[in-house]
């Protein structure tokens, strides 16, 4: 038996001196060094006791270090877990007590702080690396050998354990394995047309799936190249267009680059693909972003339990507000929530998917693994539909459809319409207990600073737009939406927020 995910990523790269990274100090690791400093971070973990399956938890700052880390865990048959830096020390308890990792690093700044939690959780080994790639971990490495004997790991087998954002509740880890991430990036490579001569923006953070799985993995399994940027910097990255191809991002990301007076056609000339993902794009922005540059960008769907499962196409349109086709391998079906049976195109319901990109289930959670599971098919938790010639919608999420007056609602519609009218940036439509109608459609919006909106003409304006019961019976006006650092709107924040409205 081989190596299943790193074997895949291996048959595909160039030979040695093909750069892998490229800094913006200017520093390129090649793929011949991808392989020698993977080698020395799996030769490590083995050295300190880890064993196939055991956990590698990291808190760290984005280096190009943590990547080898990534891949050292995987060679070493390890199951790599990446938290997000932005969790507290009471969270990183948590999650260090359900995952049970063998060894955890952390940022050399935190480490006297988490050490008692961490062997409070049972933690063999902790360790450090900064932000710099500099800690007792790299140290580590750097003293191990630089060939390794791959530990065998097979499709099947665990390679991630991987949290969800928690935007709806508590983050449950998912259990991804070797040929979920493989499969998943071949087909990303595949619908992408990713090739050896691809060079990657990457602005994203990486303990999410976007930022590791889609980003590094695609660019892993097509030999291609990165530039590796600590952060999300619009300028820098608007620099960095003639020297790249393509750039994976959050909306925000766009919304963010189109505020700059340098992104013009000739700064995105150079550039073959803009890839959205992790939520949901504007309609607005894509049709700015198009005017502005002449590229439409590429919206894809996916999630932590499952990767990508849908894209729109690389040659047909791209069309602003859906999330494309099934990825090759994948299937997706519309259900009734209520009565489980599949429905017909334009009627909205549960989105599910099956495919190899699924994940084996809930750490942990056999009973949340079990009830997210309808006949073999993994119920992803959003609405959605598929419009004529197959493009999937996404509605929203499940969790906020509004349910006024026995009638189901959904935000986006009523979002959608609210963004549409002069003044409003954005809006943010909720369900909030009311004595009535179980659920009062309210609305959150941000309106530009010179606009003369008020609650009164916000719901005259939707009058013939929308069936009545679909009017907010309240509208809010607030500076910005709340967002994690996905830039996804944390409704259940706003829901929290405005609890009494209706008393
Ligand atoms: P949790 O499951 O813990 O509540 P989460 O669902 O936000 O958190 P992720 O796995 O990071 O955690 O996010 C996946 C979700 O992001 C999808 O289920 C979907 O709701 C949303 N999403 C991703 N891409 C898009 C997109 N292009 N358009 C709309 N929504 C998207
Ligand atoms: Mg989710």
């Amino acid at each position: 038996m081989t190596n299943h995910l790193f074997d895949t990523f291996r048959a595909r790269q160039p030979e040695g001196g093909r750069a892998f990274i490229e800094t913006p100090d200017g520093t390129v690791l090649t793929y011949a060094d991808t392989e020698r400093r993977s080698a020395q971070y799996a030769d490590a973990l083995v050295a300190m006791g880890l064993r196939p399956g055991d956990r590698v938890a990291l808190q760290v700052e984005k280096s190009v270090e943590a990547i080898f880390a990534y891949l050292g865990t995987v060679r070493a048959g390890g199951v790599f877990l990446p938290l997000n830096t932005a969790y507290t020390a009471p969270e990183v308890e948590y999650f260090l007590g359900d995952a049970r990792p063998a060894v955890f690093v952390c940022d050399p700044a935190q480490e006297a702080a988490l050490a008692p939690i961490a062997a409070a959780q049972g933690v063999a080994r902790l360790l450090t690396l900064d932000g710099a790639g500099k800690g007792t971990l790299s140290a580590a490495a750097d003293a191990a050998s630089a060939t390794f004997a791959d530990v065998p790991r097979g499709p099947d087998d665990l390679a991630a354990l991987l949290y969800t954002s928690g935007t709806t509740g508590r983050s449950k880890g998912a259990m991804l394995t070797h040929d979920n991430l493989a499969s998943n990036a071949l087909a990303l490579v595949d619908t992408w047309r990713f090739t050896l001569d691809d060079v990657l923006i990457h602005a994203l953070p990486i303990f999410h799936t976007h930022g590791l799985f889609v980003a590094i993995n695609v660019t892993l399994a097509a030999g291609s190249s990165m530039i590796f940027l600590p952060k999300f910097d619009p300028e820098l990255i608007l620099g960095l267009m003639d020297r790249a191809s393509v750039l994976m991002g959050v909306p925000t990301f766009y919304v963010r680059l189109l505020k700059s007076p340098n992104l013009t056609p000739e700064a995105a000339a150079g550039m073959r693909l803009f890839i959205s993902g992790s939520a949901p794009l504007l309609a607005e922005t894509h049709r700015e972003w198009r005017a502005r540059t002449g590229h439409a960008i590429l919206e894809r769907y996916g999630m932590t339990e499952t990767g990508m499962n849908t894209s729109n196409p690389y040659d047909g349109e791209r069309i602003a507000g859906t999330v494309g086709f099934p990825l090759p391998g994948v299937e997706l079906r519309v259900v009734s929530p209520e009565s489980g049976e599949a429905l017909g195109a334009g009627e909205i319901g549960m989105i599910e998917v099956k495919g190899p990109n699924v994940f084996k289930g809930y750490w942990r959670l056999p009973e949340k693994t079990a009830a997210e599971f309808h006949d073999g098919w993994f119920v992803t938790g959003d609405l959605g539909l598929t419009v004529p010639d197959g493009y999937v919608q996404i509605v929203g999420r499940g969790k906020d459809l509004v349910i006024s007056g026995g009638y189901n609602v959904y935000p986006k519609e009523i979002e959608g319409e609210i963004d549409a009218l002069p003044g409003v940036i954005e809006s943010a439509v909720i369900g909030i207990p009311h004595p009535d109608f179980g659920e009062g459609v309210t609305a959150v919006v941000v309106a530009r600073p010179e606009a003369t909106l008020d609650e009164a003409s916000v719901i005259d304006a939707l009058e013939g737009r929308l069936a009545r019961y679909k009017f907010p019976k309240r509208v809010i006006f607030v500076d910005d939406l709340p967002r994690n650092t996905m830039g996804k709107v944390q409704k259940n924040l706003l829901r929290d927020q405005y609890q009494g409205l209706y008393g």
